[in-house]
């Protein structure tokens, strides 16, 4: 729909609910499948997606592994191993508490109709019954995983009902209470299908709309575009609302930069584990065999048998800076050796994992074998580490500071509801919560169950709560079509659309925030290199964006959601750049570089980054917060 056809038909919707899930990702469908247990029959549940559950967020595409199954690990082995991953600075309740309870979830989903690989292809049983999941490494096992992401959503949907469950609708805001300090009221957003507004009132809000792509430049440019490793919906949304909601952010300078097949994003994890392939230099050199000691610098992360994700992109890109890339993974050489020595019956399977699987969750990487006549099996491809993506449950940390369990968190580290945010009534989970990576799926999908049980009771806890917004639904309506009401005034001033002094469009905001994020804040061009200087550069021309920001201008629904992703966008830039500069050290190298801070400096920052914006000032202010260690490493 225009612009025009949007400003002069709108209504409002009024809807009132005692707990809105915002997002159907994984945390949102796990939140939604527990709430029902938990809560009273009369109480109310609703959620909101921007997209259509069956094929909305990171899963949108399916998996081809869950890489979160504990089995015999334990949740101690697994807090090491998260700990460890994430260079130090965890929330280990958090992760503990996570990883209690994952098979349980895993074995749910088996229930659900999702088929798990099993250690014994003619072993019928379930896991509950005693199989034994076939593994693709010490976390993960393997699943025929197209339909994943539609199975979790119809328990989702049977749970909440139909009626309950929004679709299409893009959540701008969220909205604070009028008569009690620091206390979520609801959200607003609008339809995307329709000239609809939607005023959500609620007294807890679980926020579960996942991490954040195409902050920096993507390596892809131009036709390209399209391809990013990160669900390219999942636009910063989680943590720009809860940020500006007033809550305490956390480990915002972390990032993940995935090594992964170059430009067409295909997952190398089971080629290495499960293919036994490795990656090597342009001379055909093992880099890691090269430079592996360079990893004593970073002791104990660099030491452990498996070391620290971001190491192994740091001594990568040494070997690139020397003059040895590009590098390739040995597809060719890793499938023939398996088939020379695997029986005649695994071999059919093992192709099948090898090529097929790459179709349920990554389609881009064969659509790109296929266009440029590759067969994997024949001819080998690049792997290159990508642009910077933002997310708190893969490989990455960053996230909102939330209480953790009552049995395991330190007080610092607890306030009463478990996986709430620093804001009364507001949750979180999976990419939502920081310090805590390595949940994957399962994980976030665990978290969306504790954060529903929590909820409720939350809700329950104050029944005489009634959610108070003061604010016109007039005025908050013209804030969310504000770059529609821009472009409707300004839109004759010039005969191409895209160029008008008065405005800016989506698409140019966004280049803009890439291009300086890209060239000031450690991204591909600089080889993920920034200091102090550049910072405060980048931090200039970011704030001379934000000034553009009221500026957006939207000529239709859709570029309307695009004006709100890419605000939210240019909000998590701003934390991440502020947290990076904040941090005087190098603590993720191969993720980023403070070249004026190159060491990892554990004695005075083995310690949290937290954020929270100052609402008087409007800046965010910047904090330490303690690193308290739970599971005791050796
Ligand atoms: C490329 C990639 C590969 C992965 N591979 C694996 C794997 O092999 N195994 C594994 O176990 N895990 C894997 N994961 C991790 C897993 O996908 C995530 O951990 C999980 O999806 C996180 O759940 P979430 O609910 O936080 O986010 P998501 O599942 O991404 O859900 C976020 C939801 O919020 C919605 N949303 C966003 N913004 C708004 C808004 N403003 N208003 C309304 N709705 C909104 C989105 O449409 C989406 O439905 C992978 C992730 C990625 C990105």
């Amino acid at each position: 729909m225009t612009s025009t056809e949007v400003l002069n038909n709108y209504t409002i919707e009024e809807i009132s609910t005692d707990v809105l899930i915002v997002g159907g990702g994984m945390v949102g469908c796990g939140a939604a499948f527990e709430i029902k247990k938990w809560a009273p029959k009369d109480m109310k549940i609703t959620m909101i997606e921007k997209a259509a559950i069956e094929r909305s967020g990171a899963v949108a595409m399916g998996l081809s592994a869950i890489n979160t199954y504990l089995g015999d690990n334990t949740p101690e082995d697994y807090v090491k191993h998260v700990a460890n991953d994430l260079m130090g600075i965890v929330r280990e309740d958090l992760i503990y508490d996570t990883g209690r309870h994952v098979d349980s979830t895993v074995r749910l989903f088996e229930k659900f109709g999702l088929p798990i690989f099993k250690e014994d292809e003619d072993d019928t049983r379930t896991i509950e019954e005693g199989a034994k999941p076939l593994r693709a490494g010490r976390w993960q096992i393997m699943i025929h995983g197209e339909s994943y992401k539609v199975l979790v959503a119809e328990a989702a949907r049977k749970a909440l009902g139909e009626e309950n469950i929004k679709e299409r609708v893009f959540i701008t805001e969220l909205l604070m209470d009028e008569k009690h300090e620091n206390r979520v009221a609801g959200a607003i957003g609008f339809s995307l299908r329709e000239a609809k507004i939607y005023i959500i009132k609620a007294k807890a809000v679980i926020m579960a709309c996942g991490g954040t792509v195409n902050v920096f430049r993507p390596r892809s440019q131009a036709e390209g575009m399209g391809r990013t490793w990160y669900a390219i919906w999942n636009a910063g949304s989680t943590y720009a609302m809860g940020y500006q909601a007033g809550a305490e952010m956390t480990t915002m300078e972390n990032r993940f930069v995935p090594n992964r097949f170059k430009d067409g994003y295909g997952p190398v994890g089971a080629w290495f584990t499960l293919f036994k392939s490795r990656v090597l230099n342009a001379h055909g050199e093992d880099y890691m065999q090269k430079w592996g000691h360079m990893l004593q610098d970073y002791a104990p992360y660099g030491l452990a048998k498996v070391p620290a994700t971001c190491l192994w992109n740091h001594v990568m890109l040494k070997d690139w800076m020397e003059g040895n890339g590009p590098f390739y993974m040995n597809t060719s050489g890793a499938m023939k050796t398996l088939f020379e020595t695997l029986p005649e019956k695994r071999k059919k399977s093992l192709e099948a994992d090898a090529w097929e699987d790459f179709l349920d969750m990554t389609v881009a990487q064969a659509g790109l074998w296929a266009s440029m006549d590759i067969d994997p099996g024949e001819t080998n491809s690049e792997v290159m580490p990508t642009e910077p993506y933002f997310l708190g449950s893969h490989s990455g940390a960053c996230g909102m500071w939330v209480s953790g369990p009552e049995d395991l968190a330190p007080k610092e580290y607890q306030w009463g509801y478990n996986r709430m945010t620093t804001v009364n009534g507001l949750f979180t989970g999976g990419d939502g919560v920081g310090a805590s990576g390595h949940k994957f799926s399962s994980g976030s999908y665990v978290e969306g169950r504790i954060a529903a049980k929590s909820a409720v009771r939350f809700v329950l806890d104050d029944p005489g709560f009634t959610p108070t917004v003061h604010t016109d639904n007039k005025v908050l309506a013209e804030k969310v079509y504000g770059p529609m009401i821009t472009f409707e005034k300004f839109k004759d001033y010039s005969t191409e659309s895209n160029v008008n002094p008065n405005y800016i469009k989506p698409r140019l905001y966004l280049f803009r925030l890439n291009k300086l994020m890209d060239e000031y804040v450690a991204g591909t061009s600089t080889f993920y290199r920034t200091s102090e200087a550049s910072l405060l550069r980048g931090l200039d021309l970011l704030n001379r964006l934000k000034e553009d920001a009221p500026k957006l201008a939207a000529a239709n629904l859709h570029e309307l959601m695009r004006a709100w992703e890419n605000y939210h966008r240019s909000i998590v830039g701003e934390l991440h750049l502020r947290h990076v500069l904040f941090r005087e050290e190098t603590r993720y190298p191969g993720f980023y570089y403070r070249t004026d801070h190159p060491k990892l400096d554990e004695q005075n920052w083995k310690v949290f980054v937290n954020s929270k914006l100052n609402k008087t000032t409007g800046q965010p202010e910047l904090f330490k917060k303690p690193y308290i260690e739970i599971v005791p490493k050796n």
